[in-house]
This record gives structure tokens, sequence and C-alpha cells, in this order.
């Protein structure tokens, strides 16, 4: 290619699952793939994942301009650590600067959250833009005005831990009741056991029923489980009427684990804010021109958005300064 190298790798690290793409300047995946996420040797499968996508590129290979790691946890993506990552690691890890000795390729690291909300930028060109992920855990990625919001504690956009009902259940990170202990993957698996212990005769679930377990009952007209996604999308619906109004978004994009239920959520959570427009002239005014939409699975949002960081990563900075 006469322009230079041009691909970059994209990583999102999960609580389950890791995912891998390469894109190039357009945006186009030339690669992709998804591994379960090895917790127990992290950084280790991370860089041997660079190196495997390296060689599965062959003669293309020398075009790999620079690697992005989305990760979940407090990222600060300026010393390239993170840390506090609940599922994943616990200890702060310069995870940038392993990646970067051991491959040989300028890396960044960035939240999940964060990587899509700025894919979903760049893509669309929508400025002012949320990206919720419901999965594990909650977290929103933040794009206002055409900047990524990363605040001064790398906290920015952990709304998963904003408080949504103070007699819920004690949270992993300790606090009570944040909206990830009542409407995350796990809290929705919880809150259907705890229907069923009541009364099993009453639903479809079982003792064992997942989040997604949950979703196909619902789809079916189970009581129980359509009374737990009800619930679990009056928390989300809230947390969206949140960003809208405290941030001023106009476009806000559901994406993780828990969206691939897809309009089983999406249409309670439209419903619940569409009645609050009903009540309140001024959510009517914060609402009506915003957008609510769901990624479809497998978009691999925080993977692309990875890369689109390490390509603008790798275009801002001197070459000598690599
Ligand atoms: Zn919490």
């Amino acid at each position: 290619m006469s322009d230079g190298p041009a691909l970059a790798i994209g990583i999102d690290v999960g609580g389950t699952k890791t995912a891998v793409v390469v894109t190039d300047e357009t945006d186009r995946v030339l690669y992709e793939r998804t591994v379960p996420t090895n917790a127990d040797a992290w950084t280790d499968q991370i860089v041997g994942l660079v190196r495997e996508t390296v060689a599965a590129l062959e003669s293309r290979a020398d075009e790999v301009l620079g690697v992005g790691l989305a990760v979940p946890g407090h990222v600060d993506s300026r010393q390239g650590t993170v840390r506090m990552a609940v599922n994943v690691v616990r200890d702060e890890v310069a995870l940038a600067a392993v990646c970067q000795a051991a491959t040989g390729l300028p890396t960044v690291i960035e939240h999940d959250a964060r990587a899509a909300a700025f894919w979903l930028y760049r893509r669309d060109r929508t400025p002012n833009v949320a990206y919720l992920t419901v999965g594990t855990g909650i977290a929103a990625g933040l794009v206002l005005d055409g900047v990524l919001l990363r605040g001064a504690t790398g906290l920015a956009g952990e709304v998963g831990h904003v408080l949504a009902d103070p007699d819920g259940p004690i949270c992993p990170c300790g606090m009570r009741g944040c909206l990830e202990a009542v409407a995350a993957g796990p809290a929705i698996a919880r809150a259907a056991r705890e229907r069923w212990a009541t009364d099993p005769s009453a639903t479809v679930l079982s003792a064992d029923a997942s989040a997604a377990d949950v979703f196909d009952a619902a789809r079916r007209g189970d009581a129980v489980a359509t009374a737990v996604v009800e619930m679990a999308a009056r928390h989300l619906a809230r947390a969206i009427r949140g960003l809208v109004l405290a941030f001023g978004v106009d476009r806000v994009v559901i994406g993780g684990g828990v969206a691939a239920a897809g309009d089983t959520l999406l249409a309670p959570i439209r419903r619940e804010l569409h009645d609050e427009r009903k009540a309140s002239g001024l959510a009517e005014t914060a609402l009506a021109g915003t957008s609510i939409e769901i990624l479809p699975p497998g978009t691999n949002a925080g993977a692309r958005g990875a890369a689109a960081l390490a390509r603008e990563a790798a275009v801002t900075a001197p070459a000598a300064a690599r």
C-alpha cells in the first residue's frame, strides 16, 4: 500500500469472552475472532492474541500500526493502566506497556464502554452519544461534542455504581443498591431465582435460570420472567433518563451481553420512557429527539473502537516518539 500501514488490532476483554478484530482505515473488519477470556492469565492471553493476529495477517502483517485494548474496570488511558476490573483483575496492571514491550507494537488502552462510544461516534458522526453496556456489569461511555469523556478520576460514565435502589442488594463494589446490583445480567438471574423460590409452579424458569433464560421465558409470555424484565427495564430507563438529562446526549445505544435480548429488553425501556414523557414536559423536551437503540449481537463495538483509538494514537503521535 502506497499510503503506508493502516491496519489496527482491537481487543475487547470481557468477563467471559474476548473479541479480537483487525480493521483498516475505513473501519472495514479484515479479521475477527472471539475466544473465552482466560481470567487467570489475562495479560499473557492478550499478548498471545496480538501475536496470533499479526501472524494471521501474513503478508499484511507489516501494515499493523498499533493495538487498542478495551477493558472493563478503572482504566487510566494516559498511564496505560487498569485496576479494579471486578471479574478479571484486581491489582493495577500496566497493560499497555506490557503489551507494547512483548509485541513491539504501540498499544493504547481504554475502558470498554468508552471505546464502543468512540466507535459509534466515529462511524455515525453523532457527536453526543452514550453507549450503555449491560452485561456482567453496567457502565456508560460518553462522547460529548465529539470528545470522549474520561473525567478527573477516569471513572466518568460508571453509572453501574450510581444508586438505583436504596433498599437493593449489596453490589460487588461494596456499595448498596447500585444500578448494576439490580439490572445487570447476574441481578436479573438472581431476581428470577428469588421469585422461583417463592412459587416454582408460577413460572417455566428453574432454580438455575440465567438472564438469557429469563428473556427467553418473557418472550414466550411467562408472567414471572416478564415482571423481572420489566423491573430491569425500569431501572435502565431511569439510567438513560439520567444520561440524557445530565449530559445532553441525543443518542443512547445499549450493548453488552444482556442487549442480546433485543426487543424483549428495548420495548419495555421505551414504554417506560414514553410514560415519563407523557407525565412531564421536561422529560418530553429532553427525550423527544433522543434515539434509543440496541446494538445487534456480535457487533464487537468495543474491539472496533479500540482499533480506531489505536489508529488515531498512531496518526497523532510523531513517528520518532514511538
Ligand atoms: Zn456498585
